[in-house]
């Protein structure tokens, strides 16, 4: 039977693939060190329900640190593959805090990955990049085949470092890496601070909506039961070092997002405008031809419905007090 270990799983991304993956009979082992990033009220309650629904003797969580090789050590212990998703997210606060970013995302990969090397044979690890690689470029939509050596924020510079890092081990070791950049990943359980979440929870309190920009800035928004289905393939069919991007594939820009959040919630934004921030990218769009060829990738879930399933979680989480 698979065990697989997935770092960050107690997160938003990781733990949907944590359920999707215990649903299809896989073993779960989770480590995360339940960074106070966000609440972690929340990370608990993501952990709690994987427990609940878990065969049993299918799922472990070991609270550590990627950057602690016998946390490392102990979690891969007879692991079939990881998917390393644990990282300090989040544009912005990166620019505040640098260092941090690059040991956590950078020192923590290759900590885990030397733990990865002493296990008898070669596992496939998955790695979590992001679309934030391409910086501000401006040859649409972006291909895994672009220059990615012009980030604009030291967590982009963080995740493109991982990848690297990744290729070298791949290069000494043999072991089959593939690095997955996520577009801007939304739906329920996305993290608080993310762009969806908290605009949502502005418009249904009624409060001002941080609005940065003339709103013309565009993302490509995947919906996160699209990730988790490109995730599980990438760990089924791991081979060699392999980059690809997982997108939905189509644009958004920041006045329409706003305009389809009012119509789920129907109730108007108050709109707090302020200037671009340092650091933002003026669009992301992906190119996922690649991963539709070799993981059979295909985003289903399109933005306006993706948004109506968001508002239901974010109501019903709401009444239950589960979300601020
Ligand atoms: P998240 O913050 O919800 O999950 C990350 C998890 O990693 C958290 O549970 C956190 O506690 C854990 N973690 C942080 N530092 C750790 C450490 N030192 N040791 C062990 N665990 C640690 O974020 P998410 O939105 O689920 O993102 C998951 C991954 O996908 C991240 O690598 C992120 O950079 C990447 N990504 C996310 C998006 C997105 O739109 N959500 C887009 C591109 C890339």
């Amino acid at each position: 039977m698979d065990k697989i270990l997935i770092t960050g799983g107690a997160g938003f991304i990781g733990s949907h693939v944590a359920r999707q993956l215990l649903a299809s009979g896989s073993r779960v082992v989770i480590l995360d060190n339940l960074d106070p990033f966000y609440d972690v009220r929340i990370k608990r309650r993501n952990l709690q329900a994987l427990q609940a629904t878990a065969p049993s003797g299918a799922f472990e969580f070991v609270e550590g640190d990627i950057r602690d090789a016998e946390a490392c050590q102990a979690a891969l212990r007879d692991a079939t593959a990881v998917l390393h998703i644990a990282a300090l997210a989040g544009v912005r606060p990166s620019i505040q805090d640098p260092v941090r970013y690059m040991d956590v995302n950078v020192t923590g990969t290759q900590t885990l990955l030397e733990a990865l090397r002493r296990l008898p044979g070669p596992v496939p690890f998955v790695f979590a990049s992001s679309s934030s690689v391409y910086g501000g470029s401006d040859k649409l939509p972006f291909r895994e085949s672009d220059p990615v050596d012009r980030p604009v924020s030291p967590y982009a510079a963080s995740k493109k470092a991982g990848e690297v890092v990744c290729a070298a081990f791949h290069h000494l070791w043999a072991s089959p890496v593939t690095c997955l950049r996520f577009f801007t990943v939304y739906g329920p359980g996305q993290r608080p601070e993310m762009a969806i979440h908290k605009f949502s929870r502005a418009i249904v309190r009624g409060e001002p909506l941080p609005f940065f920009g003339d709103g013309t800035t565009r993302r490509d928004y995947t919906y996160v039961d699209d990730v988790v289905a490109g995730v599980v393939s990438a760990l089924q069919r791991a081979d060699g070092y392999r980059i690809y991007n997982l997108g939905g594939s189509h644009t958004t820009s920041l006045t329409e997002l706003v305009q389809k959040l009012e119509k789920a919630f129907g109730k108007a934004a108050v709109l707090d405008r302020r200037p671009e921030q340092p650091g933002d990218v003026k669009q992301t769009y992906a190119d996922v031809q690649l991963a539709e060829r070799e993981l059979g990738f295909r985003p289903r879930v399109g933005m306006d419905e993706g948004i109506e399933r968001f508002a239901r979680w974010y109501l019903a989480e709401r009444a239950a007090g589960n979300v601020a």
